[in-house]
């Protein structure tokens, strides 16, 4: 099948690839005072220094993780757990009402440990409310907590905005990258952010891995295993030196790919959206005219259900509704419900993603079988009257 589906997760780069293979066959704990430890503890270093400057940090101040689900959960509930207690007259939350559940299920947590946890709106682009944002970020504020990149529409928040507004009033600001590493340029300095999370398999890495940048600035968190002194005592556990290594060569070619200008994975966007409007096949951006990350789009296809088309392209385009995390519940999106979508309009909603593999042969075979599959579903759903 023609892989669309870089929200859920991207191919691995073969740089990557080979990186782990060539780490895999070394034995070596990175611990180790022997030769084999040494070069492991390179690997690991030389990983570490890609990811940092991928993302303009410094090489200290990047915490390996296993994905951005456990760095989002370091960022909430270990650095409220350090603050909190230090600072009792600081006890307020923000996050948006469109976050990954990692970062709403862990907010909702902290609440039995005297948090006030508040969900920030959106408007109807998925956009954040930022006149909103700024009346709740008093100086109750802790800790706000707004995503880079949404992962079911791909809508690109005002981060640089949102921090700024939190520091004014003394607040510490986390963002969850997940989506936006690899696809977007990542500034932490430009972003001026304390914290940040990224996942190595959503930017053409291996699954597994992941990282937490951390200020030297800003607090440290609390860690949420407790064992050896790895990555400084935050997160012990032997490092997964393959990984790392993986990761760091696919933040490497990343930063690469990201020097070029020729916005590609736009390009075969825009060229399969005219293949559909072509084919006379119905459809808009959800996202309705909101910047969004460079290849990747949520489609509403009306009168086609998202569900039923995802598995008449089974065999040939893989594509998916919501986040991977949470399809197969039964329940609307809550990113599309916080949007203002009814039930019934966001069950007609697919993301899709170009990624950099891809090309126009790619796009007009998948083209093809998408107008065909919404056809089809259409049919069967009665919708189409012939
Ligand atoms: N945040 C966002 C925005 C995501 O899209 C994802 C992956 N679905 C995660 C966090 C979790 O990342 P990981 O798979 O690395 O735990």
């Amino acid at each position: 099948p023609i892989y669309l589906d870089g929200f859920a997760t991207q191919p691995l780069a073969p740089e990557a690839r080979t990186a782990m293979l060539s780490a895999w066959d070394r034995p070596g704990n990175a611990g180790s005072p022997n030769a084999a430890g040494e070069q492991a503890a390179a690997l690991v270093a030389t990983g570490r220094a890609a990811v940092a400057s991928l993302i303009g940090a410094s090489p200290g101040e990047i915490t390996f993780t296993s994905g951005a689900t456990e760095a989002n959960n370091l960022a909430l509930a270990g650095v409220l757990r350090a603050v909190h207690r230090a600072c009792h007259s600081r006890s307020r939350v923000i996050v948006s009402a469109v976050e990954h559940k990692s970062v709403l299920e862990t907010a909702d947590t902290l609440r039995s440990e005297g948090i006030e946890v508040i969900r920030c709106p959106v408007d109807k682009t998925g956009r954040l409310n930022v006149a909103a944002f700024a009346e709740l970020a008093d100086e109750r504020l802790l800790l706000a907590s707004i995503m880079l990149v949404n992962n079911e529409t791909g809508a690109i928040q005002p981060i640089a905005e949102a921090a700024a507004l939190a520091h004014r009033v003394g607040g510490l600001f986390h963002t969850d990258a997940a989506q936006a590493i690899g696809k977007i340029p990542v500034n932490v300095v430009e972003l001026d952010v304390d914290y940040l999370s990224i996942s190595s398999h959503k930017c053409y890495g291996p699954m597994g891995i992941g990282a937490l940048y951390r200020a030297s600035s800003a607090p440290a968190p609390h860690p949420l295993l407790h064992g050896g002194r790895q990555e400084r005592g935050l997160r012990p556990g032997t490092e997964p030196v393959a990984l790392i290594a993986g990761f760091g060569a696919a933040a490497a070619v990343a930063a690469a790919e990201l020097a070029r200008a020729d916005h590609r994975e736009d390009v075969l966007l825009e060229s399969f959206l005219e293949c559909l409007s072509h084919r006379q096949l119905r459809h808009h951006r959800v996202t309705d005219g909101h910047p969004t990350v460079p290849g990747g789009i949520a489609l509403s296809i009306p009168g086609v259900d998202g569900d039923a088309l995802c598995v008449a392209l089974a065999k040939t385009v893989a594509i998916s509704t919501g986040s991977a995390c949470t399809s197969g519940q039964l329940t609307t999106s809550h990113v599309l419900a916080a949007m203002g979508f009814s039930a019934k309009s966001a069950k007609q909603v697919v993301r899709v993603y170009f990624n950099r593999y891809l090309d126009e042969v790619h796009v007009v075979l998948a083209a093809d079988e998408f107008v065909a599959a919404a056809e089809r579903c259409r049919l069967a759903t009665g919708e189409l009257r012939q």
